[in-house]
């Protein structure tokens, strides 16, 4: 008997929690049940049933050239016919630190983790190790993994459980942490550590920092004399060659880094100046480690990723998500839908409302008007995957074909049709 989705569906869910591995791809915010993956290749997605799909997740941003990119795929089997693993120093993680380094302005030392919320979790200790204070300020509807001290408002899979946080998080875990909403400059005081931010946001939708939002975090941690932290788990390497940092103009102390660096491999880092970064053990008191840090299949993968992404991919890339954004905009608000699709460089996003986002709770009445999920399964059943929540970013890649763009903004206008008609 051949598998398909739905029998494979079925047995995940006697075995794995809710069928999944992260609340996200259970399907919940947008209702039915999900595809099955076999295979994925460039910007297609197959099932294993053997239908394809133009796929908008690109594992939520971690594949930036397309999936399974053939020089990515040839550097991680000749890394792993050398060894997945030593437990000891490698040639790969050097250059691969060296590269990030090489890119952005202001990190000079780095630590590779397995993964972004590793990362992030890891950054705030050693924020707190390097002020002598306790208290971190993050913003509603900011991602920053699952770690129990920034799971509090965090957009993403968060947002999609109707959860604010988690069960299972001490008091004590989230008495340090001060959530503000987005857009608005924090009032800190002498027990701040440290501001973490996403300086794009797009873990609650795509929503733009507002002009002079990050220089205002980064003077008034000046002022407070507490760390700016930028999470750019999605913006690193994608906004722009030098990130965040090269677009805003604003500079942090703390970056942290994860899904493009990692070329589809499992990974996060933290970076920053050499004498905050010197906080870090072994140098210093701040604990952090790790059995598969810096694995020599994931330092491959993003060293390629990285040599493949000059400023030239970029710039392609913001083209490609400056013909969907634009094509979708024209296609939903043309069948009469109210919509807005922010772009920040290759970053987009869909909101279907024509009022202005600039924090969570903006976004949340977006979310919750259901019109995400009859735009999401009318497009699914026209062979384009979205993401299953109204809060996440699409992630059009360098693989993206002007053909697959058009076939989208086709099927875009048909499923604006269903939302309007479902919709009113
Ligand atoms: C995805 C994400 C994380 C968490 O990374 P994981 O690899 O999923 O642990 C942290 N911060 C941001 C901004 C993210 O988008």
């Amino acid at each position: 008997m051949t598998d398909t989705n739905a029998s494979l569906w079925e047995r995940s869910q006697q075995v794995l929690v809710g069928g999944v591995n992260s609340p996200v791809r259970a399907f919940l915010s947008v209702g039915g049940s999900p595809f099955v993956v076999e295979k994925a290749a460039g910007s297609r997605i197959f099932d294993v049933e053997g239908n394809e799909y133009i796929d908008y997740v690109q594992s939520y941003g971690a594949s930036i050239l397309g999936h399974a990119d053939p020089k990515v795929i040839e550097v991680v089997r000749e890394a792993a016919l050398a060894g997945t693993t030593y437990g000891a120093p490698t040639r790969g993680e050097v250059e691969l630190a060296e590269a990030i380094v090489a890119r952005i302005p202001g990190v000079e030392m780095v630590r590779m983790a397995s993964s972004g919320t590793e990362a992030t979790m890891a950054a705030i200790r050693l924020a707190r190790g390097h002020t002598g204070r306790n208290k971190v300020i993050k913003f509603a509807g900011n991602y920053h993994g699952h770690s129990d001290s920034l799971l509090a408002a965090g957009g993403s899979g968060v947002a999609n459980q109707g959860l604010t946080g988690s069960a299972g998080v001490t008091p004590g875990s989230v008495a340090d942490t001060v959530v503000a909403p987005y857009n608005v400059i924090p009032v800190l005081d002498v027990d701040t550590a440290v501001v973490v931010v996403e300086p794009v946001a797009a873990n609650m939708g795509l929503v733009e920092p507002e002009p002079g939002f990050l220089q205002g975090l980064r003077d008034s941690c000046d002022d407070a004399g507490a760390l700016l932290m930028f999470d750019e788990v999605i913006t690193g390497f994608r906004l722009a060659h030098g990130g965040a940092v090269e677009w805003s103009g604003v500079t942090p102390d703390i970056w942290c880094f994860g899904k493009v660096i990692g070329g589809g491999l499992p990974v996060g880092a933290f970076g920053g100046p050499r004498d905050i970064m010197a906080t870090v053990a072994p140098l210093g008191p701040v604990y952090h480690g790790g059995t598969l840090s810096g694995n020599p299949l994931a330092t491959a993968a993003g060293l390629e990723v990285l040599a493949q992404l000059t400023p030239e991919a970029h710039d392609r890339l913001n083209g490609i998500a400056e013909g969907l954004g634009a094509g979708l905009l024209e296609a939903v608000s043309g069948a009469g839908v109210a919509v807005s699709v922010p772009r920040v460089g290759p970053l987009l996003g869909i909101f279907f409302t024509d009022e202005t986002i600039r924090d969570y709770d903006d976004a949340k009445v977006a979310a919750d008007n259901g019109r995400y999920a009859t735009f999401f399964h009318s497009m699914l059943d026209q062979g384009i995957a979205l993401a299953p929540g109204p809060y996440e970013a699409l992630f059009p890649s360098l693989a993206h074909s002007e053909a697959d763009i058009a076939r989208t903004v086709e099927a875009a206008a048909t499923a604006a049709e269903r939302v309007a008609a479902a919709h009113g």
